[in-house]
């Protein structure tokens, strides 16, 4: 018996059909690895949760398929950014089928003002993506970086290349712990919520991905400011190998009394320190150079 293929429950045309007939050939630079299973996008969009009194920022909607999962969970309102233009006509066909729930930005997601996008609207806002591998990280530490604090995102889904995605939630000790962990668990409680292999996407891509969840921290404990953590990581991970009375000579000129201060021995290593260290150093370095 041939397989018969059910029409997508939200009336709208199959992504396969979608994608060939505007031939949206996926583009490398863009890092365009497509989702067409809409039942697998759907599990993606409930990670985040309530979504009938959310607002949803998604990033590269492409086609569509991530985006037509969120509304099918019953989001709120969607605003999608996307950089190529060939998707337009796709995204604007979905804006159709929802009457007053999506709003499509053609853009660089890098480019954007969020709490200016996000202005007028005061619901619970969520950020869900399968986002271009090329910029995802500058993507990340942009909304992890964010002042003022709490956030204006309560929750993130994100999907990331695996390797990425277990930097984030690594421990110390591990060869994964490093600046990226640092920041994503100071401000925020990653877990790794779904793996997908090769095959989930159109094209396939070279390795496994794997979706990331994150809970804002209220406040990020011990308090400091993002930017000397910024400082304090780069200078211990910059040169990882080396014990930190070297390595964070890049930061000050003698780092002992910066490291007794903070009641941390000066033969240890970057990745030996936890998180609450790191913040702790990075809070009486701001004062010593105060
Ligand atoms: N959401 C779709 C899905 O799951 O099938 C597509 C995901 S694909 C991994 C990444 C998408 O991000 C592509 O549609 C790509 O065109 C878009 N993109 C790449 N760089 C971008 C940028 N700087 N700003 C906005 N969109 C971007």
């Amino acid at each position: 018996m041939p397989e018969v293929r059910q029409p997508p429950p939200d009336g709208l045309p199959p992504l396969r059909e979608v994608i060939a007939a505007l031939e949206i050939d996926a583009k490398k630079s863009l890092g365009q690895n497509f989702i067409l299973d809409l039942n697998l996008t759907r599990r993606i969009a409930r990670l985040a949760a309530p979504l009938d009194t959310t607002t949803v920022v998604e990033v590269g909607p492409g086609p569509g398929g991530l985006t037509r999962g969120l509304l099918m969970e019953g989001a709120r309102r969607v605003i999608v950014v996307e950089r190529d233009q060939r998707c337009a006509p796709a995204l604007a066909q979905i804006a159709e089928a929802y009457p007053g729930r999506l709003s499509v930005h053609l853009g660089d997601a890098l480019d954007v003002d969020w709490p200016a996008v996000l202005s007028s609207d005061s619901c619970r806002t969520v950020i869900v993506a399968n986002l271009p591998y090329n910029v995802a990280t500058r993507l990340l530490i942009g909304w992890l970086e964010t002042e003022p604090w709490p956030p204006w995102w309560s929750q993130m889904a994100l999907m990331f290349q695996k390797e990425v995605a277990e930097r984030i939630v690594a421990q110390p000790g591990s060869k994964a712990y490093g600046r990226l962990a640092v920041i994503s668990q100071w401000r925020a409680t990653p877990r790794i919520a779904l793996t997908l292999g090769p095959e989930a996407f159109t094209p396939p891509p070279k390795v496994a991905s794997a979706v990331v969840t994150f809970l804002p921290r209220r406040e990020p404990m011990p308090e400091c400011s993002v930017q000397w953590l910024g400082r304090v990581t780069a200078a211990a991970f910059g040169q990882r190998r080396k014990m930190l009375r070297q390595s964070l000579r890049t930061l000050v000129a003698d780092p002992l009394p910066l490291l007794e201060a903070a009641g941390v021995a000066p033969e240890l290593r970057a990745e030996q320190l936890d998180v609450e260290t790191f913040a702790r150093l990075a809070r009486i370095a701001e004062r010593i150079a105060r």
